[in-house]
């Protein structure tokens, strides 16, 4: 029990590496080995995790470590779930996944809705979901799919960051959520082929709140859960970008780097995190910290072809775990 046994013991930020397969229609070349359930070794570089998955791991069991998260959303717990690791990594995979072989985003929505139904009986809970996206520091609503309007935060009244013109939906069941899911997926794809950028250089944000109220005391509980497959983390080298895509890429490296940095302080229990330094951590900035939970997966592609890339996100990995 990875999460709500061991919590006192390790703090709130655990991190899981997974390395996909060798891709055969590429013929890549393994240059990695995965030596234990917590170890990956990499050109004679050991790194160690909260777990490690390797190509025999199937998304079941990545998914069964990831669960007792879930739980603590339906307790109300505030919850990240990020994907992290350079383009072709594996990030969509493990989130999204295909139909044939759902991700996390599926099974913890499946999850909840089922520990809700379990409890019906003594809390009647209510679940919203948004969607947005985070391209250059500008954040757009993906359920409203207003093309041209971005999203500003301000503070709230409850003294926490929030979107004001983000649309929250109400979803009844898994397979509503869903729906209101796919509908703002194929608004991103429409967006990023009008304008002509990839989606895997912008940050997708799924969030979904949920009200408990107990039926027999009135006692009310907010949990959130936050799915963030991230924009690809691969450095692009000055003289190989130039205009959009260098401004694209030095937007995508800050904001990964104050990620890293507000986890950094976190652990360090430093009094000051410095949530502000990016749009990705001030929209999270209630469910990082404090009694929030966080896992994320580093996402590495096996091929010897990336490894230096693979060692620059264990090495950014290390340093949150
Ligand atoms: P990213 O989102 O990091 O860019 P993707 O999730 O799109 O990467 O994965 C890149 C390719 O590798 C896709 O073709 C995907 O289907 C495949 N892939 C990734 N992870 C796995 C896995 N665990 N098992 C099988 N195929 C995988
Ligand atoms: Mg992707």
């Amino acid at each position: 029990k990875l999460f709500n046994e061991v919590q006192e013991l390790k703090g709130n930020i655990r991190v899981f590496c997974r390395a996909r397969p060798c891709l055969l229609q590429r013929r890549e070349h393994s240059a990695i080995e995965v030596i234990d359930a917590d170890k990956v070794l990499v050109k004679q570089k050991l790194f160690e995790f909260d777990r490690v998955f390797g190509e025999v791991h199937t998304q079941e069991q990545v998914y069964e470590d990831t669960s007792p998260l879930v739980t603590s959303v339906m307790d109300g717990y505030n919850v990240c779930i990020f994907a992290y690791g350079q383009t072709g990594s594996g990030k969509t995979y493990t989130m999204s996944g295909p139909p044939e072989s759902r991700g996390v985003n599926f099974r913890a929505l499946e999850e909840l809705f089922r520990i809700g139904e379990e409890r019906s009986a003594a809390v009647q809970y209510t679940v919203e979901v948004s969607m947005l996206e985070i391209y250059n520091e500008s954040l757009r609503d993906l359920i409203q799919n207003r093309p041209d309007e971005r999203l500003d935060i301000k503070l709230g009244a409850d003294g926490n960051p929030c979107v004001p013109d983000l649309l929250w939906v109400p979803v009844h069941s898994l397979h509503e959520v869903w729906e209101v899911m796919e509908a703002g997926s194929r608004h991103r794809a429409q967006g990023a082929t009008r304008l002509n950028i990839e989606s895997s250089r912008s940050h997708l944000v799924v969030s979904v709140v949920v009200q408990g109220v107990n039926r027999h005391t009135g006692s009310r509980l907010t949990g959130k859960l936050h799915l963030v497959d991230l924009a690809g983390s691969e450095r692009v080298a000055r003289s190989e970008a130039e205009g959009a895509r260098l401004r694209e890429a030095q937007h995508i490296n800050k904001s990964l780097s104050a990620l890293g940095d507000v986890f950094a302080a976190l652990l360090a229990k430093q009094a000051h995190v410095p949530y502000r330094n990016s749009r990705l951590t001030h929209l999270l900035q209630d469910s990082l910290g404090g009694d929030s939970k966080t896992l994320m997966f580093v996402n590495v592609s096996p091929s010897a072809e990336d490894v230096s890339e693979t060692l620059s996100s264990l090495q950014f990995a290390q340093r949150v775990a």
